[in-house]
Parts: C-alpha cells; sequence; structure tokens
C-alpha cells in the first residue's frame, strides 16, 4: 500500500514537472495589454513560419515568383485595339524583350500581372541604360504602379536633376523620397515595397493607400499616405476600386527589371483576441 502511494506521488511530481516545463514558453498570470493578450500570453497564437531566402533580396519560401529571369507568364500587356495608335495591340500580349535573365521595356506599352493584388509587399531590381539617353523625366524612366494607380517613380537620378516629386522613390507627383539613393546608370538597384491599398465603403473613402518603399536598402518613404492615383500635371482624386494588378510603365525608355516577386498581406488584419 505504502509502495502505491510512493509510486502515485512520484508519478504525480514527473507529471507536475513535465506539465511545467510544457508551461514555460509563456504566461497566464500576467496583465492584459489593450488587445485583450496577457503580455507573454502563453495561449498567443504562434506566427506562421516563412522561410527566408537564401540570398538577400530573394524570394521567401511564401512569395508569388512573377519573374524568375526568364519566365513571363504571370504577365500581359495592354490592349490596344485603335490600329491608329501607337501602342497597337489588339490581343493585350506580353511584349517586351526577355534576355540574359532581365525583362527589358520596349516602346509597346505598359505591362501588367495577370494576377490582382492587395495589401503586399513586392521586390523588384531594375537597371537604366548605361550611357545615360536623355535627362530628367527621359533618363530610364518607368515605374511600379500598385493596383494600375499609384506610382513609385523609376528614374535614373543619379546626378540627374528633375522636379522633386518625380524622383526615383517619389510617390509620383505627391511626394519626394526622403533621400536620393540611386546608383549609377548601369548599376541594378532595387526596390522593396510595403503598400496598404485604399479601403472604400461603396463610394466613400474609409482609409486612404499607404506605402514604405526602400530604395536599395535605403528608407524613401515611410508609411507614406497616398492621395490618389498619381498623376502628372494634376491633383489626385480618388474613385473606389478593388484588388487590382501591379503594372510597368512603358515610358519609351528601355528600362530593365529582374527578380520580381510579392507577397501577399492583411495589414489591417485585427490583432485582438477575441472572447
Ligand atoms: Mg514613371
Amino acid at each position: 500500500m505504502l509502495k502505491s502511494i510512493i509510486v502515485v506521488l512520484v508519478l504525480g511530481s514527473v507529471c507536475v514537472q513535465a506539465a511545467e516545463k510544457k508551461r514555460n514558453w509563456g504566461y497566464s498570470n500576467t496583465p492584459k495589454l489593450p488587445s485583450g493578450w496577457r503580455v507573454h500570453d502563453i495561449e498567443r497564437p504562434q506566427p506562421e513560419v516563412v522561410t527566408p531566402a537564401q540570398n538577400p533580396g530573394g524570394a521567401p519560401s511564401d512569395a508569388i515568383i512573377l519573374f524568375d529571369g526568364t519566365d513571363v507568364s504571370a504577365w500581359m500587356g495592354i490592349k490596344q485595339d485603335n490600329p491608329k495608335k501607337k501602342k497597337y495591340n489588339p490581343e493585350g500580349n506580353m511584349l517586351w524583350k526577355v534576355e540574359n535573365g532581365y525583362l527589358e521595356c520596349t516602346p509597346t506599352g505598359d505591362i501588367r500581372t495577370k494576377e490582382k493584388f492587395g495589401d503586399c509587399q513586392f521586390h523588384i531590381e531594375w537597371q537604366t541604360a548605361n550611357p545615360r539617353q536623355g535627362n530628367s523625366q527621359n533618363a530610364g524612366n518607368s515605374g511600379i504602379f500598385m493596383q494600375r494607380r499609384y506610382e513609385t517613380q523609376v528614374l535614373d537620378n543619379f546626378e540627374n536633376r528633375t522636379y522633386a516629386d518625380g524622383m526615383a522613390g517619389c510617390v509620383y507627383g505627391q511626394q519626394p523620397p526622403l533621400v536620393n539613393a540611386c546608383r549609377k546608370p548601369g548599376e541594378w538597384q532595387s526596390y522593396d515595397i510595403i503598400f496598404q491599398a485604399p479601403r472604400f465603403d461603396g463610394d466613400v473613402l474609409v482609409s486612404p493607400a499607404y506605402v514604405t518603399v526602400f530604395l536599395n536598402g535605403v528608407l524613401v518613404q515611410h508609411n507614406q499616405e497616398v492621395l490618389g492615383p498619381t498623376t502628372h500635371k494634376k491633383l489626385p482624386v480618388y474613385k473606389p476600386h478593388g484588388d487590382d494588378a501591379i503594372q510597368l510603365q512603358d515610358h519609351n525608355n528601355n528600362t530593365r527589371f529582374r527578380n520580381i516577386w510579392i507577397r501577399r498581406l492583411n495589414l489591417t488584419a485585427d490583432n485582438a483576441r477575441s472572447e
């Protein structure tokens, strides 16, 4: 009998120790944060595992690859079915050039992704012509249009003056970059863009778009409010829309692109604990 009691006590003690060991990754007796979660809450869900790329700038495991150096199946051209127009493209074919691992803009019109996106993290690398083939807005001009409306300017701004809200890294026509972090013409440059899509309720704008941009790893836009679709010589005006494609601009310069990937995000997800 005594033996049995000792065995039960020892086993009980082992179980308690195991349980305590198991629970030592968090707490259930700490004060609550405004989100409803406790400080170091043991019940708080673990973030999803994402495997980063082996090399800086590479696509992590949850990215959608938009261009890997050869495959352009994620892209299409912009339909132009008026044969009198310069960029006539009745089928909306992707007519940019692919060679040596990059995609090169040809004077055939913008291209866009087939898929549509909302909030996202977007990576792209770009190279303007060396030697430079024009100046001001005609030097390596292209652009990344989030949701086909909101342009982060692509431009060769290395010792090339133009209006501040039209520089590389600007929200075009609205907000200059925080600094000019351009490399020399002919050098590969990178953009990492975090885009929060605008929210609409019917015809009403509930929340504008916001954009954060790194140019060559340097912060050039910090959660910058976007005032509406970017335009030339006009004020921006929001019109309701849903998710839409990423569009790359043909501005009659042979700017090149490579290593393009995107991650879908939900930047206004509710972080609070549901009771
Ligand atoms: Mg542009």
